[in-house]
């Protein structure tokens, strides 16, 4: 067993997008790849309504609001990301954004203006196949607090949260759209695979879509359970106890 579920599973999972994969999508994702051969325009495509499916799960299920949050997957040829100002809710396969190996903008609707905190952690993470960064309220709500350890903010209260999240460091607060952000995320992501935004909320890569998404909503359950023990004594895992699961399931 690793740390990540494997596609089928999240597949079951997820929200049903049924509806969504229309003959237009197709069409639409098979001609964007350009000179992509068919099979490979039916595998593109089937990512963006994994994609698509993946983020209206987590809107619906009030992981983030409003126009907030963002997901993306590394493709062969570059990354799909979701668009600026889109609401993980309604997003359309079809109009998700493609961008190249190098992070630039080929098609669809403009990216999310932060695509730089997705394309940082990809650069340091090369076995990384999918970024999710969310607004979760728990999360959120722990990045905030003043009394925690920025080296790792959340204690070792559970097994699946050492197993899938490992250890949390806080990324110092920037500003909307201050590309410091990336170099700040760039200095930790290679160790770590999730990262906690000061007053801001969560990233996490994973080797898959499925495998990030759950690893970010590990991170935001943990954070609900840790605000309901405040203030009282806990019995969290021992190192050693870290130490045995690390070595059994290594997180990311
Ligand atoms: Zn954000």
């Amino acid at each position: 067993m690793s740390g990540e579920r494997p596609d089928r599973e999240a597949g079951s999972k997820l929200a049903a997008g049924a509806g969504m994969a229309s003959a237009g999508t197709t069409s639409t994702g098979t001609a964007s790849a350009g000179s992509a051969t068919p099979l490979a325009g039916r595998a593109l495509t089937r990512e963006r309504e994994a994609l698509c499916r993946a983020a209206r799960s987590l809107f619906e299920r009030a992981l983030t609001h409003g126009s907030t949050g963002n997901l993306s997957v590394r493709t062969d040829d570059g990354y799909l990301m979701t668009p600026t100002g889109a609401s993980l809710g309604d997003l359309d396969p079809a109009r998700l954004s493609r961008l190249d190996a190098g992070g630039r903008w080929v098609d669809g609707d403009a990216p999310t203006k932060e695509s730089f905190l997705h394309l940082a952690m990809y650069d340091e993470r090369p076995g990384a196949r999918a970024v999710a960064h969310l607004h979760s309220h728990h999360a959120t709500a722990v990045s905030v607090l003043a009394d925690v350890d920025p080296q790792d903010v959340l204690p070792p209260l559970t097994a699946y949260y050492v197993m899938r999240v490992g250890t949390l460091p806080l990324v110092p607060y920037h500003a909307p759209g201050d590309l410091a952000l990336a170099d700040a995320v760039r200095e930790r992501a290679g160790r770590h695979h999730a990262l906690l935004l000061a007053n801001h909320g969560p990233v996490v890569a994973g080797t898959s879509l499925a495998g990030a998404c759950d690893a970010i909503e590990e991170l935001e359950a943990t954070a609900r359970l840790h605000l309901s023990l405040h203030g009282r004594a806990c019995r969290c895992l021992t190192p050693e106890q870290v130490a045995a699961i690390r070595a059994k399931f290594p997180a990311g």
